[in-house]
């Protein structure tokens, strides 16, 4: 009888718990999703916004929209590679 008692105790313990570690768990996911990961629809859309926003700024239309710098590696400045496969940084380790 009394080890039932403490059992459910320990139980009711264990659901408070596992109610937090959910709601961290979930507010982590929605944090990478806010910061960082979006969806193909959520993508597009912040682009079109971004792309609206600099036709509403830019006077006029001769001027070139400046597009992404094409990737370089920051160790050596190389089109070919990034720095993560980077030569130099292999021989270095
Ligand atoms: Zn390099």
């Amino acid at each position: 009888m009394n080890s039932a008692v403490l059992l459910a105790e320990e139980n009711k313990q264990l659901r408070i718990k596992n109610q937090r570690q959910k709601k961290k768990r979930a507010k982590r996911r929605s944090y990478i999703a806010t910061g960082g990961v979006l969806t193909v629809q959520e993508g597009l859309d912040l682009s079109q916004i971004a792309d609206e926003g600099l036709q509403g700024r830019v006077a006029s239309p001769e001027v070139t929209v400046k597009t992404r710098a094409p990737r370089t590696c920051s160790m050596c400045k190389s089109l070919s590679h990034t720095a993560r496969t980077c030569p130099t940084k292999q021989v270095s380790n």
